[in-house]
């Protein structure tokens, strides 16, 4: 072997040889326990609880299939070309009647931004408002995305307790207050109002004006992520905390949930006073989103029943839900307890104090079913005795089945 084939191959053996390289932040990045766990969900004969997944086997696909295809013959060109860094046109003000079904009248394309889902809209925020240390707030538990995204920067997430009603308004009053008193500089409350993801809870209609009032008073802007918003199984959606406070709510809407995640597609609508460093931020990363996947979305939503589709979507989710539900009254010990969401794709589950459901995660793969482990939803690196269920991509049968290969290793970890 050539001497200068020995040594590049002995250096490509050094997985640690550019380790000096990485910058401070580098060291924050993690791999999200949703991720982790998404390899293993995909195995056959697995059920899996754990992935969040929206159900897309009822979407038009043939007729998608012809849309794409028009869109590729007739503006090709321009599908395929570069596009704005705002987003197009078209789809913001489609956007705008979406947040209109939501309940935010009034909205213009001008202060809405479109987004690589709303993650990225997450990361920019994280990016345009935060410094090293700077604290953002939010819901404990909250999305572990966000917090991924979020220490990503160098920022100290502060979990702000919730009850049954959500973030409880005198725990974010004294914890702005502790915080203040340390000289601490919080930047944002980051909240999933509603059918947050992990918990499946929502804030209250009645704590969601005076959550903001606390912020505004406070100066901390409210980054509200809404992706299930329009996700209520009964009724309509509750109005967001963006409708009545334009100018101290960034919100956050995603495609991903009431259309389809591969199109990665989200917005940002945001106050007219920070709209333009939030739009340059979005440009300098990915110069603009897709324009051939946000045609297709415009053409979903100016061409099918988007609104029918979302009415038969949300009985899906209910009626898994049920199942759920139905199925953990029946097996799961006493002792156990969980949430009863009103709308999007998780059920949260508490076990007694003192059990880690970390380890049971193992215990429940060999057994055959997955689900999230409760540490993942929380910046702290304490033991959990939570986990999360996801019933959105598992049929009711699977949901029943699932749940039932899981009783009996909770039973184990209570009586040991
Ligand atoms: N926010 C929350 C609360 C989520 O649950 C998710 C995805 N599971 C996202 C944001 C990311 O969504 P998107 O696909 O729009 O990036």
């Amino acid at each position: 072997m050539a001497a200068e084939t020995e040594v590049a191959l002995e250096r490509a053996a050094d997985p640690t040889r550019h380790d000096v390289l990485f910058s401070r932040r580098a060291a924050n990045i993690k791999q999200s326990a949703v991720r982790d766990v998404f390899d293993i969900s995909i195995r056959p004969g697995l059920v899996s609880l754990a992935g969040g997944s929206p159900y897309l086997k009822s979407l038009p696909l043939d007729d998608l299939g012809r849309t794409a295809q028009k869109i590729i013959a007739e503006r090709g060109l321009e599908a395929l070309q570069y596009g704005g860094g705002q987003g197009m046109e078209e789809l913001r003000g489609l956007v705008c009647e979406v947040m209109a079904a939501e309940g935010i009248e009034g909205a213009v394309p001008d202060d809405v931004v479109i987004t690589t889902g709303s993650q990225s809209a997450q990361d920019v925020a994280a990016k345009v408002f935060c410094d090293p240390g700077d604290v953002i707030l939010c819901e404990d538990p909250t999305y572990v995305g966000a917090l991924n995204t979020f220490e990503a920067y160098e920022v100290d997430v502060v979990t702000v307790a919730m009850d049954e009603n959500g973030l409880i308004p005198d725990e974010l009053e004294r914890t702005i207050g502790e915080l203040q008193a340390q000289g601490r500089s919080i930047k944002l409350l980051y909240t999933i109002p509603s059918f947050n993801n992990p918990s499946g809870i929502t804030l209250a209609a009645d704590r969601r004006q005076q959550v903001v009032d606390i912020c505004r008073r406070n100066d901390i802007l409210v980054l509200e992520d809404n992706p299930y918003g329009m996700l209520r199984f009964d009724g309509e959606p509750l109005k967001p905390m963006r409708a009545d406070n334009p100018d101290d709510v960034i919100y956050l809407g995603s495609f991903s949930k009431i259309f389809a995640p591969g199109v990665r597609l989200g917005w940002a609508l945001v106050p007219k006073h920070l709209y333009r460093r939030f739009y340059l931020a979005c440009e300098a990363v990915v110069l603009c989103p897709s324009p051939l996947t946000q045609m297709l979305v415009s053409a979903y939503l100016t061409d099918y029943d988007w609104q029918g589709h979302l009415r038969s979507m949300r009985s899906l989710y209910r009626e898994r839900c049920e199942a759920m539900l139905g199925a953990l009254a029946e097996e799961f010990p006493e002792g156990v307890h969980w949430t009863t969401p009103d709308g999007g794709f998780f059920v949260w589950v508490t076990l007694p104090e003192g059990i880690d459901t970390y380890p049971l995660l193992y215990t429940a793969i060999d057994a055959g079913v997955v689900f999230i482990p409760g540490a993942a939803f929380t910046p702290s690196d304490e033991p959990s005795n939570k986990l999360r269920l996801a019933f959105s991509a598992v049929t009711p049968e699977d949901i029943v089945e699932g749940v039932r290969r899981l009783a009996p290793i909770l039973r184990t970890a209570i009586s040991e």
